[in-house]
């Protein structure tokens, strides 16, 4: 599926015949790659527009940005705070809007070129869906959108215009090394790990790590949940999941490595011996643009990478002993169905409730297996056998979670 795919086309636009900027509808423009992905808009205008802004709850920093952007459309979603960005933004001639709704019209409208899915978790299945239907080109950070519902949306894409560019970090990398290769020659695709803030503890500290310690990436600075994850490792499990549907990759085909530097983004390995790499600072700037550009280089002014600053480059297999969510990676694409809606819902449970401090870091795996054992599996989902997996799985691990059955 890597050549010829509807989800990639590795291809080349010369940007010189694009002569309106592209516009952009960002969810969660107030978020960390929200923000990131601002600033590469706000740095070629004449490439890029921001034209839909959507936010979570954070209605001050979605106010200041639609008055730096100027966007024609600002959505929050959480409905309370409508009122509040209403208010500021109605003499500016800005359109405002509230909820879930919303955000599932705005991606179609015909102003919007490409949706950039930034939001947390399971709230990017929807809009994305949406944006599909609507033959809208996704630059996909929201990696969750595929852990849920690859399948579904493998298959939406199949019968739309829409393209999926990568956002996240490892799968840029793959992308940019499977430009120019024969889908036949790859042998392997090899998604590097930092390890996360956790690597050198022993099992038995890491029964009692903090909020504050899991939040400490050694190398990336990343919104709350996906930190978590790399700190668990479900983050690489979800990306050996999303690249599996992304590059149409069987799972036996792709393995994790545990590289602390973050410099070398991910690799291919191919049916002659050779492994290409794509390297760089640990900077999301390079990836968002890299997606926002149609797989283009745009010119940068970001300090260059010294490589003989980096001495030592290192790899190492990943421990599933002490990292046992990375098993669900394989467990999730072997079973197939609704097997990795159930661990995503789950996992969204189980790091909030550890981010509130309700349940412990090794908790956070058997909460994730309770939770398996009980919702009903379903063999060949549509889209609303996802809705109600993630509903019930979403009530069984909270359940879980608050009767501290673990
Ligand atoms: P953040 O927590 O920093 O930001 C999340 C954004 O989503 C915020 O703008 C938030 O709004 C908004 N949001 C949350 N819930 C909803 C909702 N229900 N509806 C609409 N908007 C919502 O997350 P990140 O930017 O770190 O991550 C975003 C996605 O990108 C995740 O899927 C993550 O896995 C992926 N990713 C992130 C990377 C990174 O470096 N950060 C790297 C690779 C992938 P508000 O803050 O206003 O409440």
């Amino acid at each position: 599926m890597i050549n010829g795919s509807k989800t990639l086309s590795l291809h080349y636009i010369n940007r010189n015949t694009v002569k309106e900027p592209k516009r952009i509808a960002v969810l969660g423009s107030t978020g960390s790659i929200g923000t990131q992905t601002l600033d590469i808009i706000s740095t070629y205008p004449e490439l890029f527009k921001a034209q839909v802004l959507v936010a979570g709850r954070n209605a001050e920093l979605l106010v200041e940005q639609c008055m730096t952007h100027r966007p024609a459309l600002a959505i929050i979603a959480d409905e309370s705070r409508y009122a509040q960005v209403k208010g500021a933004l109605q003499p500016y001639g800005i359109e405002v809007a509230a909820g879930s709704a919303a955000i599932a019209e705005a991606v179609k409208r015909s102003d919007v070129d490409t949706v950039l899915t930034a939001t947390v978790g399971y709230s990017g299945l929807e809009p994305t869906i949406h944006a599909i239907k609507a033959g809208k080109d996704i630059a996909l950070a929201n990696k969750e959108t595929l852990v849920v519902a690859g399948d579904l949306i493998t298959r939406l894409l199949q019968d739309s215009e829409s393209r999926v560019l990568p956002v996240d970090s490892e799968h840029s990398a793959i992308y940019q090394c499977l430009v120019g290769e024969n889908p036949e020659t790859v042998a392997k695709l090899i998604i590097t790990a930092s390890g996360g803030p956790f690597r050198t503890l022993s099992k038995e500290r890491l029964a009692s790590v903090s909020v504050e310690d899991a939040l400490r990436h050694p190398n990336w600075a990343m919104g709350a949940k996906i930190t978590i994850d790399s700190a668990s490792m479900m983050n690489k499990a979800f990306e050996i999941i999303e690249a599996r549907w992304l590059f149409g990759v069987p799972a036996e085909k792709i393995e994790a490595v545990v590289h602390p530097q973050s410099i070398v983004h991910s690799m291919v390995q191919f049916t002659d011996g050779a492994v290409k790499a794509q390297l760089g600072l640990p900077d999301m700037h390079v990836p968002i643009r890299y997606a926002l550009g149609d797989a283009t280089r745009l010119r940068a002014s970001d300090r260059p990478m010294e490589l003989a600053d980096y001495c030592s480059l290192t790899f190492e297999r990943p421990d599933m002993e002490k990292f046992p969510c990375l098993t669900f990676a394989y467990r999730a694409l072997s079973e197939g169905g609704t097997t990795a809606c159930v661990i995503n819902a789950a996992n969204e449970i189980a790091v909030a409730e550890f981010l509130k401090g309700r349940i412990g870091f090794m908790d956070i795996y058997p909460l994730i297996e309770r939770t398996l054992q009980r919702v009903p599996y379903i063999a060949h989902p549509e889209y609303e056998d996802y809705v109600e997996t993630n509903r019930i799985a979403r009530i069984y691990a909270q359940e879980t979670a608050s009767q501290n059955k673990l």
